[in-house]
C-alpha cells in the first residue's frame, strides 16, 4: 500500500509540466523545474496534505481514541 501510494506520487510528478519554461519538472531544465523536483523528492507521500488536514486528522485521532477508552472503561 505505501509503495503504490509512492508510485502514483511518482507518475504524477514525472507528468508535470514547469510553468517557466513548459518542459517535464523531471528533466530540471530551469531552476523552478529544479527546485519543484527537489520538493517533491523531499516531501514524500504527505506532502501533498497541508498542515490543516493534518491536525484534523489528528484531531479525529484523538476523539476515536477517547470514545474507545471511554466504551472499555
Ligand atoms: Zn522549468
Amino acid at each position: 500500500m505505501w509503495n503504490r501510494c509512492k508510485e502514483g506520487e511518482r507518475m504524477t510528478y514525472d507528468r508535470l509540466v514547469c510553468a517557466n519554461c513548459a518542459a517535464p519538472v523531471s528533466e530540471g531544465r530551469c531552476p523552478v523545474c529544479r527546485a519543484n523536483r527537489e520538493r517533491m523528492q523531499h516531501e514524500g507521500p504527505f506532502g501533498g496534505l497541508n498542515p490543516m488536514t493534518l491536525i484534523a486528522l489528528l484531531a479525529v485521532l484523538v476523539a476515536a481514541v477517547a470514545l474507545l477508552a471511554h466504551q472499555t472503561a
